[in-house]
Parts: C-alpha cells; sequence; structure tokens
C-alpha cells in the first residue's frame, strides 16, 4: 500500500480496479457524497483544458472525507485536491487517482467568531469570502479580491496580490491528513514562503481562522475591492487561464522578461501567450495540455538563451511534475 500524497502522480489499477474502487466508496460513504467515475476536469478549472478523474468524490461532511481516505489509501491510489481548479493545468490523458473536491456546501462557510476572528472553509470561493467580510464591515481581505480560488486552494499556494499574501490573515489552519487525522496548525507552526505551504503538501485543509484588520464601513472595504478588481480589468487577459504561469525569479518580473524576449502572443494551436500580460497564457478555444506545455518550454529556452534565467512554473502540472515534461 502507498501512502497518497496530495497531488503527486497515482500508480493507477486499471479499469476494474477503479470500478471496485468506486464500488467500495460507495459503500463506505454517505448518499448526499457525489462519487463519480471518469469525471472531465475541464470544466472544472479556469483554463478550461484537460482530460477525466478516473475517480471523483465531493464527501459530504468530515467522516464521509475520512472513509474516502482510508479506501484510497487501503487501495494504494493517490489523493489529488481540487479546489478551483485556477492554478492547474490538467494532462491531457486526465489524472490516475481520486480526485477529491470540497464543492459541498459543508466546506463553504464563512462564520465571524466572537473573540473576531472568521472561519473560513477551505471549499469558501475567495470571491465570496470578500464579499461576505465586506458586508461584515470587516478590512482586511481586499487583497484577495479577484484571485479566482478557493480558501484551501489559496492556503496552499499562499496566494498573494497587491502586496499581500494569504498567509498574512491567517491564525490557524485546521486540516486533515492522509490517514484522517483532524489536526489544528497555528501558522507560527506552517512553513510558508511564496505560493507554497509545507503541510499542505500531504494534508487537505478544512478550513482557517482568519483576523481580520480592522472593522470598517462596509462601503469602504467594497470600495477598496472594486479599485483592485480595476486594476486587474485592466491588466490581466479576458480568456481562459491558470493565472501567472511563472513565479517571479528573485529580483526579476517573470511576465516583463517574456515580454522583453518577445514572446507576447507567440502560439501553439490554441495556446498562446497573451498579448495583454505576457505571464499568462491563455486558451484560445481548443488548446490541449500538450499545447501549453510546448508552449512553457519554448519560453524558458528563450528566456534560458537571451536572459539566461531558468523560470520556475508557478501553475502545477496537475497529477504530474514538470521535471518530467520539460
Ligand atoms: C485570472 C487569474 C488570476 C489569478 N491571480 C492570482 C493572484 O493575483 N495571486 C495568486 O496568488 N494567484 C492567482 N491566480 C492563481 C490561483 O487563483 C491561486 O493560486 C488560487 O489560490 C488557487 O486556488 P484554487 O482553489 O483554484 O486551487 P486549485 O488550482 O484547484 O489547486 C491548486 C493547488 O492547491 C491544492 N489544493 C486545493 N484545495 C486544497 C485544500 N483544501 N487542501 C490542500 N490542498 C488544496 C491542489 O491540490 C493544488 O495542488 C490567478 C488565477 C487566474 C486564473
Amino acid at each position: 500500500m502507498t501512502r497518497a500524497p496530495v497531488g503527486e502522480p497515482s500508480a493507477g489499477c486499471g479499469a476494474a480496479g477503479w470500478d471496485d474502487l468506486v464500488a467500495g466508496l460507495r459503500a463506505g460513504l454517505s448518499p448526499e457524497s457525489k462519487i463519480r467515475r471518469e469525471e472531465p476536469l475541464a470544466a472544472k478549472t479556469t483554463i478550461r483544458i484537460g482530460g477525466a478523474a478516473r475517480v471523483y468524490v465531493e464527501p459530504a461532511d468530515v467522516t464521509d472525507l475520512q472513509a474516502g481516505l482510508r479506501t484510497a489509501t487501503a487501495a494504494g491510489v493517490r489523493v489529488f485536491l481540487l479546489g478551483r481548479g485556477s492554478n492547474l493545468l490538467v494532462p491531457d490523458e486526465g489524472v490516475d487517482g481520486i480526485v477529491i473536491s470540497l464543492a459541498h456546501e459543508t466546506w463553504t462557510q464563512f462564520e465571524p467568531q466572537a473573540d473576531g476572528r472568521v472561519w473560513a472553509g477551505a471549499g469558501l470561493r475567495l470571491k465570496n469570502l470578500c464579499g461576505r467580510a465586506a458586508k461584515a464591515g470587516l478590512a482586511g481581505f481586499e487583497f484577495l479580491e479577484g484571485i479566482p480560488g478557493s480558501v484551501g486552494g489559496a492556503l496552499r499556494m499562499n496566494a498573494g496580490a497587491m502586496g499581500g499574501w494569504m498567509f498574512d490573515v491567517v491564525e490557524a489552519v485546521q486540516l486533515i491528513t492522509l490517514a484522517g487525522e483532524v489536526r489544528t496548525l497555528p501558522r507560527s507552526a506552517m512553513q510558508v514562503d511564496y505560493r507554497h505551504c509545507q503541510e499542505l503538501h500531504e494534508a487537505i485543509a478544512l478550513g482557517a481562522w482568519l483576523r481580520p484588520a480592522t472593522r470598517a464601513e462596509a462601503d469602504t472595504v467594497k470600495r477598496q475591492m472594486e479599485a483592485y478588481a480595476h486594476k486587474r480589468h485592466e491588466s490581466q487577459p479576458r480568456e481562459p487561464s491558470a493565472g501567472c504561469v511563472f513565479k517571479n525569479p528573485p529580483g526579476h518580473s517573470a511576465g516583463r522578461l517574456i515580454d522583453e524576449c518577445g514572446l507576447k502572443g507567440e502560439r501553439v494551436g490554441d495556446a498562446q501567450v497573451s498579448p495583454v500580460h505576457a505571464n499568462f497564457i491563455v486558451n484560445l478555444g481548443a488548446a490541449r495540455a500538450a499545447d501549453v506545455i510546448e508552449l512553457v518550454r519554448r519560453v524558458r529556452a528563450r528566456v534560458q538563451a537571451r536572459r539566461g534565467i531558468d523560470l520556475t512554473p508557478e501553475v502545477l502540472l496537475y497529477g504530474g511534475d514538470w521535471k518530467d515534461v520539460l
């Protein structure tokens, strides 16, 4: 049996094996949980590319999530968490494993606490976190406005914008290990840096206690969010994408480097380096993951040749590792 790191490649187990796995999940989880075989993932990502999940589960509560993880472990199958799919490239052949989504309403709560903190479920969209905070007159989350992810994805990626990072507002994270143990970790016990949270490589965030900066008039919070939204609108492409493709190398902007290498508009199939923002690869309609991967290779090679800098992808190759394809 293999332990199943979140987002690592699976060993795979053949069609009959996957069917047996689904039968095992159906027997162990409540009817409120969704369980599907060969679930298409492209529509669950913002770049709208990729194949299917061999098995897909939306657990209705923590007991079902624990049962699903136990079944996966017993079958030696890998587990992959899916948030809003806004930082992922799903391979054309799909994902050999169980894809778990916290889309059920159990995981989307926004609950102001008596001690001033806010509980945000991992499945809550950042857009809804910002909207609910503004309505409640809580300031400090505005920088997350416009990031099209979930709280869980923002924790795993330590998402950031407009000078703020997700972990700036986190006091503690509740997570579940792949063995099914629920734990709470204070921010101080977590290793977090640029687009990265170590503890969530091998665990699933269930939610977090967030600390608002201050109380403010709802209108003031909304105005700040609108200013950020306007800034994004002016500087980012409208076509489907997975956000910034590459991390900014120390002291450089990846977008500027790519632009300076004359790569805006470069195309492989329907994958294109956005003419609006060079660190975005957009899907012009029928792009395949293979097209995006080839374009990523081309961009990296040109920037390496002209500037001597190796760009590292920020977008994750879902179920795989960039090292194996670049
Ligand atoms: C137009 C656009 C603009 C963007 N702007 C920004 C920006 O300004 N700043 C920024 O940082 N990012 C930005 N992004 C990227 C993306 O939105 C963020 O990285 C976001 O935090 C990803 O969240 P998600 O829910 O979509 O995660 P997904 O893309 O679904 O998953 C990302 C990773 O998180 C893991 N994951 C998801 N949920 C959990 C969980 N509950 N527990 C453990 N692991 C989990 C997944 O397994 C995967 O490894 C942008 C993307 C787009 C398309």
